[in-house]
């Protein structure tokens, strides 16, 4: 998933627009900065390309999730619903705020299953956090009818997932927010950054105000309001460079997304002749954004045996069964409860335990991750690299 390999002279030539003026700030500085406004301008491309109608340009992917359920009044005493298969940083922000995370299953999508989700939804449930892993989409329109139906807001966790669409819908714009990720390895980036999309004006203030210590920029929008804040806040704020950076990014997202998909085609085309093999489920097929390649195999063993001699040529696949980013049994720091906090927070309140997790409550998820095979696939594909993968799922496909 990487922005990283167009990155060339577009950015370097944004960039420099930047330190023309030398103002790296995105507020302020209304005279020396000569009418340069990256982040803003970034914001506003980012809507026209999305179709959202407000976007807040945060520090990070994590910022932006803890951003959102700032901005939907999330903390302490909430519950908030994710899946079991995403990376670290979707239930570090729930804690951050203050809440519980609650983990459902995946299904053949790789994504939240909405019969789990049903069932963990309480009285305590204050948001939903879908995440559209690897590129694919969720089963958000089912994800969102099922909120909806108890009043509970989404937040889209598009972190993996920026050129996705749903039936020609850019994803991120189903649920109440949709949040992304610009850090170093996503398909597009910035270095570190994120972004926040909303149809909500009233949820777009919150978030503005809740990133930059409460400053309001609805009425000043190249500097930062007047004086009285409405609450209090934290500091995510974009630095300009980034959202230079992110323009130049942003215009080579569809081209990315569009070489990603030849890529993936061709190895999708060598790993269906394995025996057995199926392929991850892809609510709209044509919208997928390609990043990742994912097939399953009968069951674990079968999937050991293929990845034993894809490794043996030198291009194993991911098994996320066994990856310790990305998949709940893996989590042993959120298992353990470990925190710095010497009180135990968030884990422990008033010398109580707030919540445990079992590493075994979400066995089909497991069943499901351990038989699966994953491979990234490039924007720029080496021929060499291609040539090997494709030799060595035919090879696969020879002798099982
Ligand atoms: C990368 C990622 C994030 C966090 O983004 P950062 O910009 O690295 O903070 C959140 N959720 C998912 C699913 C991610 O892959």
């Amino acid at each position: 998933m990487p922005g990283f390999e167009v990155f060339g002279e577009e950015e370097k030539q944004q960039a420099l627009e930047v330190f023309a003026t030398g103002v790296l700030f995105r507020y302020e500085f209304g005279e020396q900065r000569q009418g340069v406004y990256k982040v803003r301008e970034f914001e506003e491309a980012f809507c026209r390309y999305t179709g959202a109608a407000h976007a807040q340009a945060v520090t990070s992917g994590t910022a932006a999730l803890k951003v959102a359920l700032a901005a939907l009044g999330v903390g302490a005493g909430d519950e908030v619903i994710t899946q079991g298969f995403t990376f670290v940083a979707t239930w570090e922000a729930i804690l951050d705020i203050g809440a519980i995370p609650v983990f459902t299953e995946v299904d053949k999508t790789l994504n939240m299953d909405p019969a789990d989700l049903e069932k963990k939804i309480t009285g305590r449930t204050r948001a939903i956090i879908p995440v559209h892993m690897l590129g694919g989409q969720a089963r958000i329109e089912e994800i969102v009818r099922i909120a909806d139906r108890h009043g509970i807001p989404v937040i889209e966790d598009t972190a993996q997932a920026a050129g996705a669409r749903l039936h020609g819908r850019h994803l991120g714009t189903f649920g109440a927010i949709g949040t992304f990720s610009f850090d170093s390895v996503k398909t597009m980036t910035t270095g570190e950054g994120g972004m926040c999309i909303t149809s909500d004006e009233d949820l777009w203030r919150n978030m503005s105000e809740y990133h930059d210590h409460g400053h309001d920029h609805a009425v000043n929008p190249g500097g930062r309001g007047g004086e009285g804040r409405r609450f209090i806040g934290f500091n995510y704020r974009m630095m300009e460079l980034q959202g230079a950076i992110g323009l130049a990014q942003l215009a080579k997202l569809d081209g990315m997304v569009s070489a990603q998909r030849a890529n993936k085609a061709i190895l999708r085309e060598a790993a269906a002749a394995i025996p057995g093999v199926s392929f991850r489920t892809l609510p709209d097929e044509a919208g997928d954004s390609a990043t990742f390649l994912a097939f399953m195999l009968p069951d674990r063993d079968r999937a050991a045996q293929v990845n034993a001699i894809l490794r043996k040529q030198g291009v194993g696949a991911i098994n996320f069964g066994e990856n310790t980013w990305h998949f709940y049994p893996r989590w042993e720091h959120l298992a353990g409860g470990r925190t710095l906090c010497h009180s135990g927070w968030p884990f422990q309140a008033h010398g109580k335990r707030r919540v445990v997790y079992d590493p075994a409550a979400l066995p089909a998820s497991a069943e499901l991750m351990n038989r699966t095979l994953v491979y990234q696939i490039p924007v720029r594909m080496d021929e060499a690299w291609r040539d090997r993968v494709v030799a060595a799922l035919e090879q696969a496909a020879r002798s099982l």
